[in-house]
């Protein structure tokens, strides 16, 4: 995965708020070109495998049944500078505390229920990426 990719999860609330339209136009109007997109529901366990890394935090159960409550976007993205300059388009994960005009801002519930997902590092992109897409899809 080069560094110019990043990924990205449309979460449950967001799909069910009907955002879905307006998040993608502001990510593309950002300058990221989307490479591969579907829509899939995840079991809890498959919840569980992809959040593994916060398994001991107290919300881990509860961000597991919202993330396999209903259907989700994942979506892979490229622009330079993909992974950071997505964090900072999307906001603070609590939209209590994202700056204005940022996706969270605009579109999240809560801080569990916070509209969508971005890969932290290139390494957590390449691997999360991985977790929903072949690499036929990832190399179109
Ligand atoms: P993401 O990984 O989804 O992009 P993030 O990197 O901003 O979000 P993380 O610390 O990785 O935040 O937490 C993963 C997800 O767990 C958050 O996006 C949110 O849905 C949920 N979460 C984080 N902190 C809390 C909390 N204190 N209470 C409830 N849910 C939380
Ligand atoms: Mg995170």
């Amino acid at each position: 995965m080069p560094t110019n990719r990043t990924f990205t999860i449309i979460k449950p609330d967001a799909v069910l708020d009907g955002f879905t339209g307006s998040m993608i136009q502001q990510i593309e109007d950002a300058g990221f070109r989307i490479v591969a997109i579907k829509k899939i529901k995840l079991s809890p366990e498959e919840a569980g495998r992809f959040y593994a890394v916060h398994a001991a935090r107290p919300f881990f159960q509860s961000l597991c049944d919202h993330m396999s409550s209903n259907h989700i976007i994942p979506m892979v993205l490229e622009k330079e500078n993909a992974v950071e300059d997505f964090r900072t388009l999307i906001g603070a994960t609590n939209p209590e505390q994202a700056a204005e005009g940022t996706v969270r801002k605009r579109f999240a519930r809560s801080i569990e229920s916070n509209a969508i997902h971005g890969s932290d590092s290139d390494e957590n992109a390449a691997i999360e990426s991985a977790f929903f897409f072949t690499d036929r899809e990832l190399n179109p």
